[in-house]
């Protein structure tokens, strides 16, 4: 996204011009380069250039296209690129859906979180009660089972990273 009205602000014609052109004002007049300039006689006027003899003009931007052919976006391109100018413009729908992301992840991190504190109470719990068990003689049948119960809590733990 090229923020045109940007590079409009930051940068002027004279400076287009002279770095371009490699030209030089002399009487207040540049030379034209669009046609056969004899006598300068394109003149800048604030963010407009204007060629008196062969009646080219308008801003930065299409003097940039016309002297180097260059399509509307290439000229920005080259403009924004040129005189150091950031062309990001206001924050972009991909921008906002990238924040709103972030703080869905953030969110759904947050959950996760508890989701794991949940279980490691649980798991706490039944170790608990599996050592409980064990000291007062349940069959190791039962046992095994809860202690695989434990096991996969364990394991239902990892799934929620
Ligand atoms: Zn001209």
């Amino acid at each position: 996204m090229i923020n045109v009205a940007e590079i409009k602000r930051q940068v002027s014609p004279v400076e287009v011009i002279e770095r371009y052109t490699g030209a030089r004002r002399s009487h207040g007049k540049y030379p034209c380069p669009f046609h056969a300039d004899k006598h300068p006689s394109l003149s800048v006027k604030a963010d407009k250039w204007h060629c008196w003899a062969c009646g080219a003009g308008g801003d930065v931007l299409n003097f940039t296209q016309k002297y180097f052919g260059l399509s509307f976006v290439e000229a920005s391109v080259k403009l924004a690129s040129d005189f150091n100018i950031e062309i990001e413009a206001e924050p972009t729908k991909r921008d906002i859906w990238a924040q709103v992301e972030a703080e869905c992840r953030q969110k759904r991190r947050q959950e996760l979180q508890q989701v794991r504190e949940d279980i490691d109470g649980e798991i706490e719990a039944m170790t608990i009660i599996h050592r409980a068990m064990f000291r007062s003689g349940v069959p190791d049948e039962v046992l095994n089972r809860y202690a695989k119960e434990i096991d996969d809590l364990e394991n239902y733990k990892e799934y929620w990273r």
